[in-house]
Order: C-alpha cells, then structure tokens, then sequence
C-alpha cells in the first residue's frame, strides 16, 4: 500500500518504520523538523510509570515495562537502564507497604533480567548515598530501575532507521486537511491520494480532523508538562512527592545538570484554534523549584536554572483531574484515515505494531515477497510508488 504519515513525532516516526519494514510505501508529512514538538520535551524515562498503577493502568504498565526493554535492545548507547530512588518521609502521603506492593507488581510485570529488583535503604543507607537529600523526618528509600535516553537523539535514530527502511520523510510539509477516502490537501494547494492515511498530528490531531470537518468519537485533553535543568550534578535520579499535593516529580541526571519537573497544567484552546507549542509559566517554574527546595539541602534558585522547556501532552480525554487522565492510546478509524490519540514515547513502537495491523486488517494486500518470508508469490510491490 501507499502510506501517508501525517507527523515526525516519535508516534509517526515509530509507524512509519513499522510500515516501512513491512514493505509498505510510506511518505512521512511533517510541518516542523523531526521530533520538534512533544517528543523532544518528555521527562526523558523509557518507563513502565510506576504511578499509573494508582489509577488501574495495569496493562498499559505492563506494555511499558516491556516496550522499555525493547529500547534497551534496540538503540543500547542511546537508550540506558537507570536506577531511581523513592524516599519515603514521615509525611509521605504513600506510605512504605503501598509502595512496596507497587513495586513487587512492577518487578513482576517487568519480567526483566537486565534490570534487578527493587531493594530497600534503611534512612542511614540513603543518607551515605544521597548526602544531599533533606535527612529530617527520612524513614529511608526504595530503589528501583527504570531507563534514560536522549529523546531528540534517539528521535532522531528513529529518523535515520524509518528512512533506511525506505520511507520518505518531508520535512516543512504541512498538511491542510484529509478526507477518509484518502485524499490529503497540503498547505500549497497540492491534493494527494493515498491508499490508507495515519493522522499522527500528536497534539494537533484532533485540530486537523477538524479543519477536514470530520467529527470523531474521542478527544484530546492538552496537558502541559515543563521541566527547569539546574546547573548542578545530580548524584542520583529520585522521584518524590510534591509537597501538599498528591502528585510526584522527578529529579533525574541530564547532561551534567539536574532536570527537574514535571508539571500538569491543562490548556484550553477556543474551538477552531490551533494548539501554540507550550512555554513553562513562571508559576510552574517556582513550583518545580519550591518542591526540589523542599527535599535538597542545598536550595536552588532561579540563578541556577540552565534552561526551561515545556510540552503538551496529547491525552485521551477521560478524567477531571489531569493527573488522572489515561496514557492509554485509542486508534479511531474513518474510513482509509486512521487518527492516533493520546500514547507515551516509551510505547511507540507497540502503538505502531498496532496500527499496522489495523491498517493490513482493513485493505488486502501483497507484500513483496522478502516480507512474507515465503518463496513464489506476488512481484514485490515498489518501495515508493509514491502518491497518486
Ligand atoms: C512534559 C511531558 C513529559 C513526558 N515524559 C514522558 C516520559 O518521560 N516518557 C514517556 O514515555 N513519555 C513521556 N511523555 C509523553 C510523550 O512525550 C508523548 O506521548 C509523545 O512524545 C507524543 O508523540 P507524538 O508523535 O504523538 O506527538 P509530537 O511529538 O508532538 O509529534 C506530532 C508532530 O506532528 C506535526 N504536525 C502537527 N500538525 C501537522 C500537520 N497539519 N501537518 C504536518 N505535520 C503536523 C507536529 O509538528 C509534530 O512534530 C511526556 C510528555 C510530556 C508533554
């Protein structure tokens, strides 16, 4: 088949490679650069989200967990097993036996032999190891694996793998509207047609089924998450709770500084109105450090700060509370469209594997013959046969 990506997030580019693989011609249309957006201003984990398993998220945790060891496999310089420290306080609002209960479940549904099991530190353990962390009211921590990258950099190696695969990927294309009959319009005026269209637009999806007039059944809830990147080494990655509130924020090593966030702010655009990409609000920023201040000996000020960034969160909409929305993915067909809501860096490519299903369940289709993995058969179909 003839492919159409709309979006070179890490979602576009993982389907895309996916398709790409399996013998499809696949154009990638991106109105930006490759991972300019949301995919390049993550928290940075490969990770199963230890807390997704307050709100029931169990299989998408176990898919995590799993996709994570892929990532290891996959890219191993750039994408790294990472050990995280969780202390719990006097005042910790989770106490020691429900954390140890998430763990084991974690450890369990991780299966993983690269990474070990969770351990516990008494307060004076912790203390020789993290001297900086605040020691008053410590009843001490638990340690637990999860994985590191470099979402740009391995956005990119994602990039290079989708274009040796044989996908085109137009940068500075955008795309005005689509039609479940295939048909895609550029901003030029330019009209394709393609045999199955994948809207990936991340936070822009649901806008562009919009301007196209077409409805669908699920929506997106625009989430914005910013970090601070501290000028200081961060001995050890910790994930700690928000003072006087019920969410956590990581504290992690990033490029011989401290990276610090994140926050969940929903943004609301009038209908009809392009989400803007995201800038950290000064009220986020004192936030991040207030809650960092609350746990590091040595305070850190807006003096410290190497640099902001901040995303918007592409979620399915499905929770008052934002930190209770899902990181579940929905796959909504229109005909040869299909749009991607919602999704996590770390389960891209299973987001992808599941696309192409759908999109082979739909159209019949020969596949060359190398992909079949069979001998005799159809004539392979071209790599590119590009639009029509
Ligand atoms: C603050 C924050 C922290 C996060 N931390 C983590 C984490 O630690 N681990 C994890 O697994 N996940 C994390 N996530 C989630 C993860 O980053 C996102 O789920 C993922 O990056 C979404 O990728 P995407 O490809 O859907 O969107 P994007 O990366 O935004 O890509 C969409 C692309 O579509 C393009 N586009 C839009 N409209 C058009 C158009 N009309 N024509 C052509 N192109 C178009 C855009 O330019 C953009 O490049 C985090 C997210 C945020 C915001």
């Amino acid at each position: 088949m003839d492919i159409a990506i709309i979006g070179a997030g890490i979602n576009g580019l993982c389907i895309g490679w996916e398709l790409a693989k399996a013998g499809h011609g696949v154009t990638i249309y991106e109105r930006d650069t490759v991972v300019a957006h949301t995919s390049s201003a993550s928290s940075k984990l490969l990770h199963g989200g230890l807390r997704y398993l307050e709100n029931g998220e169990f299989r998408l945790v176990a898919e995590a967990l799993q996709e994570r060891q892929a990532w290891f496999h996959r890219a191993p310089t750039l994408a790294k097993p990472l050990r995280l420290t969780l202390p719990i306080y006097r005042h910790s609002r989770r106490g020691r036996p429900l954390i140890a209960l998430g763990l084991w479940l974690y450890d369990r549904l991780a299966r993983s032999r690269q990474t070990p099991n969770h351990t516990w530190l008494s307060a004076a353990e912790v203390v020789a190891q993290l001297p900086e962390l605040q020691p008053q009211g410590l009843r001490g921590a638990f340690q637990f694996w999860d994985g590191q990258m470099d979402d740009r950099q391995l956005g990119h190696w994602v990039a290079e793998q989708t274009r040796q695969a044989g996908a085109t990927l137009l940068e500075r294309t955008p795309v005005a509207a689509v039609s479940p009959d295939g048909r895609l319009r550029l901003t030029d005026g330019a009209e394709m047609h393609y045999d199955q269209v994948i809207n990936a637009a991340g936070p822009w999806a649901r806008h562009l089924l919009r301007t196209s007039a077409i409805d669908s059944r699920h929506d997106l809830d625009l989430v914005r998450g910013s970090h601070l990147v501290l000028n200081r080494p961060c001995r050890d990655a910790c994930i700690l709770e928000v003072p006087d509130d019920q969410r956590i924020f990581f504290v992690l090593p990033w490029q011989q500084g401290t990276l610090v966030g994140t926050t969940e702010v929903r943004e609301d655009h009038p209908p009809g109105a392009a989400p803007t990409p995201p800038q950290p609000s000064a009220a986020e920023i004192d936030y991040l450090l207030r809650a960092y201040n609350h746990y590091f000996t040595q305070p850190a000020g807006h003096q410290d700060i190497r640099t902001t960034f901040a995303g918007l969160r592409p979620l399915v909409k499905s929770a008052a509370d934002p930190s209770r929305a899902t990181r579940e993915y929905v796959l909504e067909r229109h005909g040869q469209l299909t749009t991607v809501f919602g999704g996590k860096w770390t389960t891209a490519c299973a987001l992808a594997r599941k696309v192409r299903q759908q999109v082979e369940k739909a159209t019949p289709v020969a596949l060359p013959v190398s992909t079949k993995g069979t001998t005799g058969g159809p004539e392979p179909t071209p790599r590119h046969a590009n639009a029509r």
